[in-house]
Order: structure tokens, then sequence, then C-alpha cells
């Protein structure tokens, strides 16, 4: 930990034409050369875990540099990073930890995490599983009530209660969408309608097999709107699904 903090000294000076954003929140040699490898934010947060459970107190140092990088990583890096992969390293556990151990240099990082970016990431199919998991992994920490007698639980600083019951209703549609009650809603697609059903209840047109509509009325008056051109050049625009690999296009 000497080592990191002897190699990662902010510079004195910053390059020429450096942006004003990357001069109020600089980073060291070390640090910088992990930013432009942001597939370490997995190794990261797992050595944010590792470094939770030993007790020198310089180790809050490191974690607070480990997690300023992680923040900067995860607001501009180039490379989308995915709060579900975060989740799946360890993330939820290195909160509690952390918030258990009440470090103050710590607690804007858990904060942003539990006010700003969670909240925002649990919109998302994939990254409310990988807390549903996450949520089982860390049982052992929140089957007493050590988490809720810490300071920053008490005194709402992190609002970890507000984030927990957030995640409790995420869990809640989870479950909803996973089991057979379930039925995605759908909109007429005449524009002069847009009425919201359950898709079953709805006509799907046989042509493009993509347009529903509530009633045979709206289907004809759709047609004769433009569908009837619409609905032969759909296939092309399947071509679009290529972008369903593209990070970030159709976050699922
Ligand atoms: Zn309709
Ligand atoms: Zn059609």
């Amino acid at each position: 930990m000497v080592f990191i903090d002897d190699a990662d000294q902010f510079p004195e000076e910053f390059p020429e034409g450096c942006a004003d954003e990357a001069k109020s929140w600089p980073l060291g040699p070390l640090s910088l050369a992990l930013y432009n490898h942001s597939d370490c934010a997995r190794e990261l947060v797992a050595a944010v875990l590792l470094l939770c459970d030993r007790q020198e107190p310089e180790v809050g140092w490191v974690i607070n540099h480990f997690l300023m990088l992680l923040r900067r990583m995860l607001i501009t890096s180039p490379t989308r990073l995915w709060l579900r992969d975060l989740l799946e390293s360890g993330l939820l556990r290195a909160l509690i930890l952390m918030t258990l151990q009440c470090d103050p240099r710590l607690k804007p990082h858990v904060g942003y995490f539990l006010i700003v970016l969670l909240p925002a990431s649990l919109v998302y199919f994939r990254t409310v599983v990988a807390y549903r998991n996450a949520l089982k992994d860390v049982q052992d920490l929140l089957s007493g009530d050590a988490l809720k007698q810490t300071p920053w639980y008490r005194e709402g600083i992190c609002r970890w209660e507000e984030f927990l019951t957030l995640a409790d209703e995420r869990l809640e549609v989870l479950t909803a969408h996973q089991s057979s009650s379930f039925e995605a809603q759908k909109a007429c697609d005449n524009s002069e309608c847009g009425s919201i059903g359950e898709s079953s209840s709805l006509r799907r047109c046989s042509g493009c097999r993509a347009f529903y509509y509530c009633s045979v009325q709206c289907q004809r008056n759709d047609w004769e709107l433009g569908h009837r051109n619409a609905c032969r050049t759909h296939d092309r625009l399947l071509l679009c699904r290529s972008f369903g690999n593209f990070p970030g296009f159709f976050p699922t």
C-alpha cells in the first residue's frame, strides 16, 4: 500500500490540453494505466472486497483511491461498464462492509453507489438478476441488525433504507415478469388509437408479424395511413438487430 501511495502521486503539472474535468479529479500514473484498461473494473471491486477484511488504518486510503478510480471509469470510461458486472464481483458485499466499518473517507463513495448509480441501473433486467444473486451472497451480513445499527444507516446518510426498498420493488417486478402471471403490454400500432392491452388480446399483422392492433378497424386504418408500405420494408429494418451486440444500444 505504501508502494501504491508512492507510485501513484498525482502529477504536479498537467500536460498541455488536459481537460478541466481531469484536473479536478487527477489520476496518478498507476491509476491512469488502470483507467486505460477499464476491463479491470471487476478486479478493482474484488480488491476492495479483500481490503475491507483488513483492519490496518491505511487500508481506507487505498480503498478510497480504488473507488475514486472505479467511479471515474463508470462515468467516463470509453468502454461501457455495467453495474451488473460489479455486482457479480461483490460490489454489494463491499458496500455493506464499508458501511459496517464507517470510514468517513469512504462515505461519499458508498452514498454515490446507493443513491445514484445502483438505483439508475436497477431498471435493467440483467442488473436486477445480478442484484438478486448478490443479495443471496450477503445474507450472512444482512441476517442480523448489524447494518441497521450503523450510523450511516440510522442517520440515513447513504440512504440504505431507501435503496433496499427500491431494490425490493424491482425484485418484485422481476419475479412477476418471470412468473406466468405476467404478460407483456403492447400499444395498438394505429397511431390514431394507441390503446394499451395485453399482447395476447391484440391482433398481429400477419405480413410483418411486428405490428399489433386492438381491432380490425384499427388495422385497416393504419394500413391506409402507411403501414401498407412499412409492412413490406420491415424486414430490412430488422438489420438493426445486429446492433444488439453493441453495448448500451439495447440495454436488456
Ligand atoms: Zn386501436
Ligand atoms: Zn405489417
